[in-house]
């Protein structure tokens, strides 16, 4: 078995895990991540889009309302490139209670969250699509954020620090001896080889996935895993994310995200990370909430919907570094049986005083948050390592994609569209819907490395995420890739007949009007043209959404 040797071990390569990789790098530690699939294949690729401003959770949660905004204003800062500035209004309906207003002004200026008032006729001025009802608006800091863009980011920028990543290694054993970690054993999930990595310390930064890896140490991590589903629409509704002026709850938030506006979310309790089922009543219920925002949101074409599942702490089911009566009471706000009310702010925890030294683990918190995250987690490593270098994210802007030269993530539309209108854009499209080009393709497949797949093509580029969902380019893009990396003709079948069915998964659940007719379609090409069978392994997931 091959072996490689770090100071750190980090494992998942979500927000949490490449904001660590970062801060210790540039803090000076040899560290190495790793992470079982793609980056942001995990909780930070399938969340809502906010870069939070914290007004969401003041009347709850106040202390991650605070988190947040300090974090919102931290990031606008040093990662102005994975921003979109749109702002946020919370919008009081009249479905809406009245009583809540004035204990969220309470809240946002107990934060040091800013708020301005706007009149309806002012905001419908700015956005006419807005239900005219609207009693009561307020503009707050939100705004939309890019998550595998921000991933990218901190994961170049540790590069060229030194930080290592490995994508699709699986970390599939932890070494414990005498009551210390040794390293971990890791699956090569492209190769099937196996690694062993030597580590003084590993920090677990794996997101809902946090207690299976802890029982790879012989750890109890207690977590509370909360499902949420979320709908891409095919239309910028707003230019300013909508969000419910009254207590959190279902489909209350409506992001503009590129060319699309995602409406979320929903909140309910699962036993394991891997659920991300749907069903059709959530959908009906998330179009329902998104009427009272927009009038005749139902009418509008609806292209895809996901799920992701929140890595939320609950001390209940493990021994922590606090008494669990301590810890309970700091974490858990205020439980209802849904887990909407457990608090969003993070943990660390300290496994030594549960017999395992070395070893850390960090969950909770949001997105917005990640880099807070970090740099307490980091902290509480270079403590173990008795080094004093300090936090110096907060002040260092992170790399841009021009600036890494790496072609990756050029995935706006607006960028597309202004070099297609400048004549850059050479060769033949081969995603109509978002403007991707054989160049920009064979490029990604290049960066990509052997074993790139349909799906992180998808993700660099966007190909097959507009109105066709795949129906157009992804049999063009399986073709590309075959030529390019010399598939076999089995191989590039199974990999088209993934993408596809994964495609079709996420379409299923919103089958009515333009989008049933582009599904019919593009069943059509796939099963009856190209006689693509489906996958009975994959067909059996689809069943429970
Ligand atoms: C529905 C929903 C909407 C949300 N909306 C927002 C929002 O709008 N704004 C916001 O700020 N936050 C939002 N959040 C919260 C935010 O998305 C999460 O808090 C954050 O993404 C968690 O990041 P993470 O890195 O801790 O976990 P993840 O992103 O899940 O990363 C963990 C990684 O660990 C990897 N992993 C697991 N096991 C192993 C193993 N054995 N070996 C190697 N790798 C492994 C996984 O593959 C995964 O990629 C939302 C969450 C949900 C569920």
């Amino acid at each position: 078995m091959q072996s490689i040797s770090c100071e750190v071990l980090i494992i998942g390569g979500g927000a949490t895990g490449a904001g660590i990789l970062f801060d210790l790098s540039q803090r000076g530690l040899k560290v190495v991540l790793v992470e079982q699939n793609d980056l942001g294949t995990g909780t930070s690729g399938r969340y809502h889009g906010l870069l939070h401003s914290g007004a969401r959770y003041v009347v709850r949660d106040p202390a991650s309302a605070k988190e947040c905004i300090d974090e919102n204003l931290i990031l606008r800062r040093i990662a102005p490139h994975v921003i979109e500035d749109t702002g946020g209004w919370f919008a009081a309906f009249p479905q809406d209670d009245p009583n809540y207003v004035p204990l969220w002004l309470q809240g946002c200026a107990q934060a040091g969250i800013k708020v301005e008032p706007l009149t309806p006729t002012q905001a419908l001025r700015e956005e006419p699509h807005l239900n005219p009802q609207v009693r009561e608006l307020y503009r707050v800091p939100d705004g939309a954020c890019d998550s595998w863009e921000l991933l990218h980011s901190l994961v170049q920028g540790a590069a060229a620090l030194g930080g290592r990543t490995l994508t699709y290694h699986q970390v599939v054993g932890i070494d414990v001896r005498e009551g210390r970690v040794k390293g971990a054993y890791l699956l090569n999930r492209h190769t099937g080889e196996e690694l062993q990595v030597e580590a003084q310390v590993i920090v677990n930064a794996a997101g809902p996935w946090a207690g299976e890896v802890g029982k790879l140490a012989g750890l109890k991590i207690g977590m509370s895993l909360s499902k949420g589903i979320m709908i891409a629409m095919n239309t910028r509704w707003t230019n300013v994310i909508i969000n419910r002026l009254d207590k959190p709850g279902d489909g209350d938030i409506l992001v503009p995200v590129g060319t699309v506006a995602v409406i979320g979310t929903t909140s309910v309790t699962v036993d394991h990370p891997d659920d991300r089922s749907i069903t059709p009543k959530e959908v009906s219920e998330m179009l329902d909430a998104g009427e009272v925002m927009i009038p005749d949101f139902r009418m509008g074409r609806a292209l895809r919907a996901w799920a992701g599942v929140r890595p939320l702490y609950d001390p209940g089911g493990a021994v922590s570094t606090q008494t669990h009566k301590e810890a309970h009471d700091e974490h858990v706000a205020e439980a209802d049986d849904e887990g909407r009310f457990i608090t969003r702010t993070f943990t660390s925890l300290d496994h030594a005083d549960q017999g395992v030294e070395g070893m850390l683990t960090i969950v909770g918190g949001k997105l917005t948050t990640y880099r807070q995250m970090a740099e307490k987690i980091s902290d509480q490593v270079c403590r173990m390592f008795k080094r004093e270098n300090p936090c110096r994210t907060a002040e260092t802007t992170l790399p841009t994609p021009e600036w890494l030269h790496r072609g990756k993530k050029h995935h706006t539309l607006p960028r597309r569209l202004q070099a297609l209108e400048h004549a850059a854009t050479q060769k033949p499209l081969i995603c109509e819907c978002e403007i991707v080009t054989r160049t920009q393709l064979e490029h990604a497949i290049h960066e990509g490395g052997p074993g790139v797949s349909l799906d992180d093509l998808r993700r660099d580029l966007r190909v097959g995420m507009g109105p066709c969902q795949g129906g157009f380019c992804a049999y063009r893009t399986a073709g590309v890739l075959q030529e390019l990396t010399h598939l076999s003709r089995e191989q590039a079948v199974e990999a088209l007949r993934d993408f596809v069915e994964e495609r079709f998964r996420g379409n299923r659940p919103l089958l009515w009007g333009h989008q049933l007719r582009q599904a019919l379609l593009d069943e059509s090409i796939y099963r009856r043209s190209l006689g693509l069978t489906p996958n009975p392994a994959l067909e059996g997931e689809t069943k429970h959404g």
